[in-house]
């Protein structure tokens, strides 16, 4: 199995069009200590020509442009075989839109996370312009949904979470709201795991056990990552994000989590120092096993 990364930032990108943090000034001034990145997506494949997208971020688009295995092979044509959602947040689900081009678009979520989109939001009629434009494959909690022509089976297990700010206070909170994904190649039963937002520990270390490669939350450094800077009052918590550092931390906290497996930090945040070559945090994760994921990184397993 093929996992490539596309988009290795969280929601807002790197550098954020209206941050000018530490990091977002050095990625503007082309300082070679950061990379910038897009917004968190990733591509799965076991053969050429097929791939699964897990989310459909804003940048889909630029994404797309910078890896040639995702052009298309013909007059109306793209290697896209599924886009798998693993919540209902902007940064993961704006890209279907941008992808409307008549294309027919298999996606798999939880009901939840696609009563969230479709059926409150007139902009994603969109998608149904023509019969067959969008197949729904609905993934729940623990059962395996088959990719045959992907070569891939995706699992979708719940990991805390929340809903996405828009349907806040709208719709009551669910396990489906936010999921990790257990994705298996079904030739080789390689286990690629991807679970880009934590919102707690708790029940982590099983998500990830028997992987051969794990892509985890690295939103947030610390807990008070933004507040700290001026840049926010929301903590990483409250954002369901689980802060990489710190005592309580992931990075502690999953110090002997999926051993002998790839482990790399992805989706995140133009703040994280962590995301800075040179810096301590950079050297811990280093130190500790783990690696940070870069737009264009590949890991085959
Ligand atoms: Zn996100
Ligand atoms: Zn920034």
């Amino acid at each position: 199995m093929r996992v490539r990364v596309l988009g290795a930032a969280a929601g807002g990108g790197f550098p954020q069009w209206n941050c000018a943090c530490e990091n977002c000034v050095l990625a503007r001034a082309g300082d070679a200590r950061v990379v910038a990145a897009t917004q968190d997506s990733l591509a799965l494949s076991t053969r050429p020509g097929r791939w699964l997208v897990v989310n459909a971020s804003p940048d889909v688009h630029r994404q797309i442009q910078a890896f040639a295995g995702l052009h298309p092979a013909g007059p109306r044509h793209t290697p896209i075989a599924a886009i798998a959602l693993t919540n209902g947040d902007l940064d993961h689900v704006l890209g279907l839109l941008s992808l409307r081009e008549s294309q027919p678009l298999t996606v798999l979520a939880t009901e939840r996370v696609r009563a969230g989109l479709v059926e409150r939001n007139v902009v994603f009629r969109t998608l149904a312009r023509t019969a067959g434009q969008v197949t729904w494959r609905r993934l729940d909690l623990g059962g395996e949904v088959v990719l045959d022509d992907v070569g891939l089976g995706v699992t979708a297990v719940p990991a805390a979470g929340k809903l996405p700010v828009h349907l806040v206070g709208l719709v009551e909170p669910s396990l489906e709201d936010n999921v990790a994904l257990r994705i298996r190649d079904l030739a080789s039963g390689r286990v690629a795991v991807i679970a880009t937002a934590l919102g707690s520990l708790e029940g982590v270390e099983a998500i990830l056990a028997g992987a051969d490669a794990v892509f985890v939350d690295g939103t947030f450094w610390s807990d008070d990552e933004l507040v700290a800077r001026g840049l926010g009052a929301a903590h990483a918590r409250d954002m369901a994000h689980v802060p990489v550092g710190g005592p309580q931390g992931s990075l502690a906290g999953l110090a002997g989590a999926a051993a002998g497996a790839r482990r790399v930090y992805t989706h995140v945040n133009n703040t994280n120092p962590m995301l800075r070559t040179g810096s301590p945090e950079r050297a811990a994760v280093e130190q500790a096993g783990w690696e940070v994921a870069r737009d264009g990184m590949e890991v085959t397993l």
